[in-house]
Order: C-alpha cells, then sequence, then structure tokens
C-alpha cells in the first residue's frame, strides 16, 4: 500500500452531483492469424481490412460486397496491450477514481482475443499484461490516502447461476438490487481486498484455477461462461484535520461544499461467453440446453442494447443474470467501454459481421452518469 502522500491529489472531476451524458465507446480489435488460419495456406482470405488512421474497418463478404464501419478505436493485430489499455480502459479507470461506476467488457466469437484483451496476466512479461491487471495496477498506484481501499470480486455466470472464483464453496450468488436506488449487489461474494500488485497475480491466478477446476467439474470450457471481476474502491477525498474539524457535517458525513467525505465507485471488468452460435460448435444432449441459457445471457445482452440504441422505453435487463449485473453498465450510470474482438479468417465472416453489427449498435447507447448518492 502506498504510503500518504504529502502533496495529495484529490479528484478532479465536478462533484456537485450533476450528471453527464456519456456515450458507451466501443473499440474493435483484430487477432493475428493464428496457426489454424495458417493450415488453410493458400486458401487463407481475410474478410476485414482495418484504416485505423480514419478509425474504420471494411469487411468483406466477397468481391462484389464489402461494408466498411467506423469505430471510437480500431486495433490491427499488431496493436499492444498497452495501447488498448490506454485507449479502451483507461478513461474509465479514470473517471472510477473520481468516483464513478464504470464498465469495460469484451465481447466476440471464441478465440478471437477476448481474454487476451482482458484477462492476461502476463506475471512475468508486463508488455502482455491485459485490461484487468493493468487497471488495479493503474487504480493502486493512484491510491493517495492510508485509509484508500481497493478490494475485488471475481465470479463466474455460468447456466444463469453465479459462483464465486476466490471462494468455490459459494455458488448461487444472489443479485440483489437496492429497491431505493437500484443499484445492483452481489452480498454473498466474497470481497478481498488487494494490497499490492502481487497479491494481484496472486488472487486473479486463485480466480484462473477456481474457474480451470468448476468448469472441469461441470464438463465445460471457459469460453461458455462469463467472468466478471468487480474492482470495489473507497478513497477519502481528505481528512477531517484538513478541514478543520468543526467544519466537519456529522449529519451527512460531508464537508460543506458537497464533496463526499469518502467516494465510493465499482468497476466491472467482463470477459464474456463466446458469441458465436451455438449449432457452430457442435452441442448435443445437455450441451444444448446449455447453450440455450448462454444464449438467454448473451441473447438479452443484445436485446437491452437494442432497445437502448432505439430509445425505447422498456429495455429487459431483468431477462437474465447478466443483464442484472451490467443493468448500470449500458443506459445507466456508469461509464462503459466495450472491446469487440474479431479474428482475419473468411471462413467466419458471419460471425465477424454478427460482431461488428452488435459493437456499432453499441456505439448509440448513451449512458447517464452521475456521482454515487450516499
Ligand atoms: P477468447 O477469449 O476470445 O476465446 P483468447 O483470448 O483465448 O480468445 O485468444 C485465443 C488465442 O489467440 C490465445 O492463444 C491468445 O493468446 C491468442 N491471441 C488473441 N489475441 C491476440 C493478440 N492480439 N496478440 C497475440 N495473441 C493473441
Amino acid at each position: 500500500r502506498p504510503s500518504p502522500s504529502p502533496a495529495r491529489s484529490r479528484p478532479a472531476a465536478d462533484h456537485s452531483g450533476s450528471a453527464d451524458l456519456c456515450r458507451v465507446r466501443v473499440a474493435v480489435r483484430l487477432r493475428p492469424k493464428n496457426s489454424e488460419d495458417l493450415a488453410h495456406g493458400a486458401d487463407f482470405d481475410s474478410c476485414v481490412e482495418l484504416q485505423p488512421e480514419s478509425k474504420r474497418l471494411k469487411l468483406k463478404k466477397n468481391n462484389w460486397s464489402c461494408e466498411s464501419y467506423k469505430f471510437d478505436e480500431v486495433f490491427s493485430e499488431s496493436a499492444s496491450q498497452k495501447r488498448v489499455y490506454e485507449a479502451v480502459a483507461k478513461p474509465v479507470v479514470e473517471s472510477v477514481l473520481e468516483g464513478y461506476n464504470g464498465t469495460v467488457m469484451a465481447y466476440g466469437q471464441t478465440g478471437t482475443g477476448k481474454t487476451y484483451t482482458v484477462g492476461r496476466l502476463g506475471k512475468d512479461d508486463p508488455s502482455e499484461r491485459g485490461i484487468m491487471v493493468r487497471a488495479l495496477e493503474h487504480i493502486l498506484s493512484s491510491l493517495s490516502f492510508e485509509t484508500d481501499c481497493v478490494a475485488i470480486s471475481y465470479l463466474q455466470l455460468y447456466l444463469e447461476s453465479v459462483h464465486d472464483l476466490l471462494a468455490p464453496e459459494k455458488t448461487n450468488i444472489p443479485i440483489v438490487e437496492d429497491a431505493k436506488t437500484g443499484e445492483v449487489s452481489l452480498p454473498g461474494a466474497a470481497i478481498v481486498e488487494v494490497k499490492d500488485l502481487e497479491h494481484v497475480f496472486q488472487l486473479l491466478q486463485i480466480g484462473e484455477a477456481n474457474r480451470h477446476a468448476a468448469n472441469t467439474k461441470m464438463n465445460t470450457e471457459s469460453s461458455r461462461s462469463h467472468a466478471i471481476l468487480i474492482i470495489h474502491l473507497q478513497r477519502n477525498t481528505r481528512t477531517k484535520e484538513e478541514n478543520g474539524s468543526s467544519l466537519y457535517d456529522v449529519r451527512h458525513d460531508t464537508f460543506p461544499d458537497d464533496l463526499p467525505l469518502v467516494l465510493k465507485s465499482k468497476l466491472l471488468i467482463v470477459d464474456l461467453a463466446g458469441s458465436e452460435r451455438i449449432d457452430k460448435s457442435g452441442s448435443e444432449g445437455h450441451m444444448i440446453e446449455e447453450a440455450k441459457f448462454i444464449n438467454l445471457s448473451l441473447t438479452s445482452l443484445g436485446k437491452c442494447i437494442n432497445a437502448l440504441a432505439e430509445n425505447s422505453s422498456h429495455v429487459p435487463t431483468r431477462d437474465s443474470k447478466l443483464t442484472r449485473i451490467l443493468r448500470d453498465s449500458f443506459g445507466g450510470t456508469a461509464r462503459t467501454s466495450l472491446v469487440v474482438t474479431i479474428g482475419p479468417s473468411a471462413r467466419h465472416y458471419s460471425e465477424t459481421s454478427s460482431t461488428i453489427m452488435f459493437g456499432q449498435r453499441a456505439m448509440k447507447v448513451v449512458n447517464t452518469i452521475k456521482l454515487k448518492e450516499e
């Protein structure tokens, strides 16, 4: 834990309770060709052409048909993990450090780089680190008071059931919504305070091992479940002594100029299940049952995004556990970034096309971000 620095940095945002409108930011990331792509040798044909300067992506259906799409960011196969973090997650993390809630998530077909982008540990090679590690590293280095605190919960959502990846005995964790504020919480989940980067690796490794063990037990693959890291942050904006205790208003736990004494915020980092249509993966028997549930969560996420993009008065967030957990992230009160990951192969044209359309619709969603009311 950092010791309090003499020049304490305070959140710079306007904390007067005003809300900002903020569109969901969407980036697309192209995975490098892999051995499966290359195994197709001369037949290998890329259906994707990137134009990073204009932030556009061209998707070729065939020699005669080609569509062009604009994103907030377009990352080629050579884009570094650092660059992706800085463009996609860093602005959200900065806003979380100022007391707002935030969400970063990865969506795409299995094998296109969601886990690489979000969950790669890179313990021995810092350049490989994904968004989860970088976000925690960034937050840990930004804490300014001894009393500031960062803690994590790490969950897996599989077959509409929430499992704790830090305390595997905890399964079927309920999702609770505060009747007054609408805020979502998972009171049964472990919340572990994070001390330093070494501890981050330890906890994420435990999570990974539990995810693997749970999936082996359930006879499934991690691509079929959603992994959700929740970073809980609590920051003191100043000490009582700094302001003179006579000014401190005990009733409201605030100082006179309405800056809360304690800023509490949450960052969700989500590695979504593979978005591929299930008939492609050859599911049979109970796998079809499983597919229905996985599709339930992702289909319901798609429906919510469509409803929000069209400004519909009804957004069906209660239809699945995933959308209940993400309630605040789309059209809610959090700052949200989405990375959609794609592969280059023309063989997966239709999955790539549907991933891109998902990203395009998400770009139309506008959130109202505001400070959490104490
Ligand atoms: P997903 O989570 O979407 O199923 P993964 O993240 O597991 O996909 O990626 C599949 C494989 O491709 C992994 O071996 C991963 O290391 C590799 N990979 C994905 N994206 C990249 C990238 N941008 N650079 C290098 N390797 C990548």
